[in-house]
């Protein structure tokens, strides 16, 4: 695949060598999905010559062609616009991102192995790819999330590989914490820059990159560091899975927990986001984020049980979700369900360990017919859910349905025609799993509604 420092992409964007446009530094971006992408992206956003280095010819051919492999609200644009001006490329050969790379920055894939810890396969195999290109100073930047320690254990990997013993490298650790469906202003407009090396002009060096974002810096040591990312997730998820333990005791005591988290998160120390109650929480990063912190707590002799008591309220929320339309039904066999939504949220089309599957693995064991719309992530969802019935529009997965579940709260269903909806379904029956819906109103207008945490009572099957 051609694409290096100074050549132009063969994608028909007009190539402007790299060496001729105002270049701050020369970065190479190992692995280009999510964070990745967006990382090169930016970076090159910010006048950066940057090479995205990633093994997926396809993807890197995509790329170059400023086609992007996934769905993400404005990063199309600042790809294509730097790939035009020729700070940008895409290549699947190290040896082209590593010629000149003054910063690496590692955004390679960390996901669950079989008993929660981290797979660092792909982390290694980038640690020695990089270690065998050094060939004069360079500061490996990691962004992906891995375990405490990693960045030691990194060090010594690409020591063992280096060609010349003597070339000096440093290690920064570099969380990422930005949102799929909104990563490119998150990482425009950062909360804080978390840097962790004991290495000053390293941590210099980096915090060059980010100076005119003017977030807070935090420089700390790589532990630490690391330690940050994994504490931050756990902590967010926690939050929901703390509200939608508070849910399930209003749904006991006729509460309402959407009114319940208003009053809690207008208090300043609590703050509104993520309390939100539903079906929780799923996505590439707080399922294994979460698992891995407990794993490693436990394998150093910790008992992590409030993250353990995290984990399991978020799998029965999606089992809780199906038994709510159960006990209406009586039973899944034969009947047909709508799902709305299969991305694990809006504005993005990851499907990695989104609620949807779970859900709807549990209907169709259970006998279900499951008809489903997403407005992104169709075509993704195929090889993943085979044996479900895609439709083009909401509308299409309500027809003939004995119930519906709202599962991911895109706009496109908060507008929707509901009495169409009604007048489409068997039995309308509507499994708010994102508290979307007046319950009120959904049940004026004659829908059995359930939501999540709303305190109902009294009703029956039409
Ligand atoms: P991803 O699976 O979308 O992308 C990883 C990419 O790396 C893939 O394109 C893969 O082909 C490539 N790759 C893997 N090993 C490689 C190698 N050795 N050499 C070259 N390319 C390689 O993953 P992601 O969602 O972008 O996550 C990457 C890291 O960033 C993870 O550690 C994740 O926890 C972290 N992170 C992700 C997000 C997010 O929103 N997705 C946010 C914060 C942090």
């Amino acid at each position: 695949m051609r694409s290096s420092w100074g050549s132009g992409s063969p994608g028909g964007w007009p190539s402007e060598p790299l060496q001729e446009v105002a270049l701050t530094k020369r970065i190479c971006v190992i692995g280009t999905g999510y964070a990745g992408l967006a990382n090169a992206a930016c970076l090159a956003d910010l006048g950066n010559g940057v090479i995205g280095v990633d093994r997926d010819q396809a993807k890197i051919e995509q790329l170059n062609h400023g086609v992007l492999p996934i769905y993400e609200p404005g990063l199309a644009e600042i790809v294509r616009r730097n790939i035009q001006a020729g700070r940008l490329v895409f290549s699947t050969s190290y040896d082209e991102g590593m010629q000149d790379a003054e910063l690496v920055f590692v955004c390679v894939g960390t996901p669950s192995g079989v008993e929660g810890e981290t797979d660092l396969a792909d982390v290694e195999q980038a640690a020695i790819e990089v270690a065998k290109r050094i060939h004069q100073p360079v500061v490996i930047v990691n962004r992906s999330t891995v375990p405490i320690g990693t960045g030691d254990w990194m060090s010594d990997i690409i020591r063992d590989h280096l060609q010349s013993p003597d070339t000096p490298f440093t290690m920064v650790s570099n969380p990422e914490f930005l949102r799929e469906g909104s990563a490119v202003y998150d990482w425009m407009h950062p909360d804080r820059i978390v840097l962790g090396t004991t290495d000053p002009p390293a941590a210099e060096k980096v915090s060059q990159l980010y100076r005119s974002l003017g977030a807070e810096l935090i420089i700390t040591d790589p532990r630490t560091a690391e330690m940050i990312k994994y504490a931050a997730n756990a902590f967010l998820a926690s939050k929901i899975s703390f509200i939608n333990e508070i849910a399930n005791i209003c749904e006991a005591l006729g509460a309402d927990v959407r009114t319940v988290a208003h009053g809690m998160g207008t208090d300043q120390r609590i703050s509104p986001h993520f309390l939100e109650a539903g079906i929780g929480w799923g996505g590439s990063c707080f399922p294994k984020d979460v698992k891995a912190l407990a794993y490693i707590a436990a394998v150093h002799g910790q008992h992590p049980q409030m993250l353990r008591a995290v984990m399991e309220i978020n799998t029965d929320q999606r089992k809780r979700a199906v038994t709510k339309v159960r006990e209406i039904l009586g039973g899944f066999r034969g009947k047909v369900i709508g799902v709305w939504g299969l991305t694990f949220k809006p504005n993005t089309d990851d499907l990695r360990d989104a609620p949807s599957i779970s859900i709807i693995h549990m209907l169709q064991n259970e006998g279900a017919i499951v008809r489903a719309y997403d407005p992104v992530a169709m075509d993704k969802a195929r090889n993943m859910l085979p044996r479900i019935v895609y439709c083009d529009s909401p509308y299409s997965a309500a027809e003939d349905a004995d119930a519906v579940f709202l599962v991911t709260e895109w706009n496109e269903f908060k507008q929707l025609d509901m009495a169409r909806v009604r007048d489409l379904m068997r039995r309308p029956i509507l499994l708010d799993g994102r508290n979307v819906y007046d319950p009120q109103r959904m049940r004026e207008m004659g829908f059995i509604y359930r939501g999540m945490g709303r305190g109902y009572s009294g009703e029956s099957l039409r």
